[in-house]
C-alpha cells in the first residue's frame, strides 16, 4: 500500500544507513522504533506503559513509536504507513488532524489555553452536553476517563452513605486502584474490598448480589455494552437493563453508565439511549474532543447538590483548548450524520471480514457495535490466531489490535475498507497456508 504520508511497507526505503547487515526484515522495517524502545526501557518504567503496544504481543509486526497521522492513516517513526483501526484507542472519531477541529482548537491555543478562571466555552459545552445527552442535567469536566468513573462512584457513595460498588466481571473502568485489575494485591485488598462483580447480562447473579448486600449498595457501574478483553462483545438484553434499574430504584442505589469507550459512536444522545437505559450518571471521554484530553461526568438533578459539595479540581481540568475541540467535534459529527456513517462503514468491514474468513475456512466473527468491532475466531479461544491475523494485516499496512476492540472514524472511506479487505484476503490465505 502506498500512501501520501510516507512509505508503505512494500516500498519502504532501506537506505544504507538503515539496512545493517544481519538484521531481519522486521528489524529493518522498525529499526528506529526499536532504537527508541531500547532508549525508553532505560528511562521510562516498562518502556511503554500499560502494554499499550501490539508489538509486545506479536513482536516484529508493529511499530513502537508513531510520528504523525492524518485522516485514517498513521505513520511510524520509520516511515511505515498504516490504515488505522485503533483511532488513538477510540479518541479519533472525526479523523486525525481534522481541520474542522484543529483550526479552532489551535486558534484558542494561541490565545491562551490554561487560564486562572474557566473560559466561557466550559459553560457552552456543559449546556450543549446537557441538551444533547438524554436525561442529564449537569456536567463536570475532567481529564481522563478514570477521573470521571472515580468521581461518579465517589459521588454515589457520598450521596447514599453506602459503600458497595457493583460492576461486571471483566469490565474496564480505568486504572485507579478501586477498579484496576492490574494493581498490587496490597492495594487491591484494601481498595477493592467493597467492589463486587457479577457476569454482565446475568440477571440472577445481580439479584443475588443485591440480596446479599441489602442496604449497603451505593451504585452499579456498567458499560453500555460489555467489552471485555479477549472475549466476544455482548450487547445488553432489555431484561438486564430493566433489572438493573428496578434493583437500583428499590435499593436507593445509583446506576452509572460508563460510556467512555463507545461515546458518540452509538448515538449522539449517549449509548444509554441506544439501549433504552436510564442511568443517573454517565461518564464520557475518549472521542469527546477527538483526541484532545477531555472527559466528562454527567448527572441528574437529584445528584447535583452532592456533586457541588465535592472538592472537584485538577490543574489542567479547565483547559480551554480541549473544550473548543469538543464543540467542534460535536459540530462535525452532527454535520456529517456521524453515527449512521460510522455504522455503515463498520457494516462493510464486518460483512467483508466475516465472508473472507469463511472463504478461507475460518470462523472469524465480529462482535460489538458496528463502529466498534471486535474480532474473534470461534476455533481460537487463546487468541493466537487473532494475533497472527493482526500481524499479517500489519505486514500489509493495516493496524488492528489483536486483543482490543477496533474503532472506525469518519475519516475512514469506502476505499480504506476495500484496501483493508484486500489485505485481509492475503492475511487469511497466509494463515490457512
Ligand atoms: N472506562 C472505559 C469503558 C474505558 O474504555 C476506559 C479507557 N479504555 C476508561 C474507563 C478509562 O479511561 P482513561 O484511560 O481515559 O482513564
Amino acid at each position: 500500500m502506498s500512501g501520501e504520508m510516507g512509505n508503505g511497507p512494500g516500498e519502504q526505503s532501506e537506505g544504507p544507513s538503515k539496512a545493517k547487515q544481519g538484521q531481519s526484515r522486521a528489524e529493518k522495517r522498525f529499526e528506529t522504533s526499536i532504537a527508541y524502545f531500547e532508549r525508553a526501557a532505560k528511562v521510562i518504567p516498562g518502556g511503554i506503559y500499560g502494554s499499550k503496544s501490539p508489538g509486545f504481543l506479536v513482536p516484529g509486526h508493529f511499530p513502537y513509536y508513531l510520528s504523525h497521522a492524518k485522516g485514517s492513516r498513521i505513520v511510524d517513526v520509520d516511515g511505515n504507513e498504516f490504515i488505522d483501526y485503533l483511532c488513538g484507542y477510540g479518541s479519533q472519531i472525526v479523523g486525525y488532524g481534522n481541520p474542522a477541529v484543529d483550526e479552532p482548537a489551535l486558534a484558542q491555543a494561541r490565545k491562551g489555553d490554561l487560564l486562572n478562571q474557566p473560559h466561557p466555552v466550559m459553560v457552552e459545552l456543559a449546556e450543549r452536553l446537557v441538551g444533547l445527552v438524554d436525561g442529564m442535567d449537569w456536567a463536570v469536566f475532567v481529564k481522563n476517563g478514570t477521573d470521571a468513573t472515580t468521581l461518579a462512584t465517589s459521588i454515589a457513595r457520598a450521596d447514599t452513605g453506602k459503600q458497595i460498588i457493583i460492576a461486571a466481571e471483566g469490565a474496564y473502568h480505568g486504572a485507579a486502584n478501586w477498579c484496576s485489575t492490574n494493581v498490587f494485591p496490597v492495594f487491591t485488598q484494601a481498595e477493592q474490598r467493597d467492589v463486587r462483580y457479577f457476569p454482565y447480562n446475568d440477571v440472577a447473579a445481580l439479584e443475588a448480589l443485591f440480596r446479599q448486600h441489602r442496604e449497603k449498595i451505593a451504585c452499579v457501574i456498567l458499560t453500555p455494552y460489555h467489552h471485555p478483553t479477549y472475549k466476544p462483545q455482548q450487547l445488553p438484553t432489555p431484561e438486564f437493563i430493566a433489572t438493573v434499574e428496578r434493583l437500583c430504584h428499590s435499593e436507593g442505589a445509583y446506576f452509572i453508565m460508563d460510556d467512555i469507550r463507545a461515546n458518540f459512536r452509538l448515538s449522539m444522545k449517549g449509548s444509554h439511549s441506544f439501549f433504552g437505559a436510564h442511568p443517573e450518571m454517565i461518564t464520557m471521554g475518549k472521542a469527546l474532543a477527538n483526541g484532545y484530553p477531555l472527559s466528562v461526568l454527567l448527572g441528574t438533578e437529584g445528584l447535583k447538590k452532592t456533586a457541588s459539595s465535592f472538592f472537584i479540581t485538577g490543574t489542567y481540568w479547565m483547559s480551554a483548548v480541549p473544550m473548543i475541540a469538543a464543540m467542534a467535534t460535536l459540530d462535525e459529527m452532527e454535520r456529517l450524520g456521524g453515527t449512521e456513517r460510522l455504522a455503515q462503514l463498520g457494516r462493510m468491514l464486518k460483512e467483508g471480514l466475516e465472508s473472507l474468513g469463511r472463504e478461507a475456512g475460518f470462523s472469524a466473527r465480529i462482535s460489538g457495535p458496528l463502529a466498534i468491532p471486535y474480532l474473534t475466531f470461534d476455533e481460537d479461544p487463546d487468541l493466537f490466531l487473532n494475533q497472527r491475523f493482526c500481524a499479517a494485516m500489519a505486514d500489509r499496512g493495516v493496524f488492528m489490535h489483536p486483543h482490543h476492540n477496533w474503532f472506525i472514524s469518519l475519516a475512514h472511506t469506502e476505499e480504506d475498507i476495500a484496501q483493508t479487505l484486500e489485505a485481509a484476503r492475503g492475511a487469511f490465505a497466509e494463515l490457512r497456508d
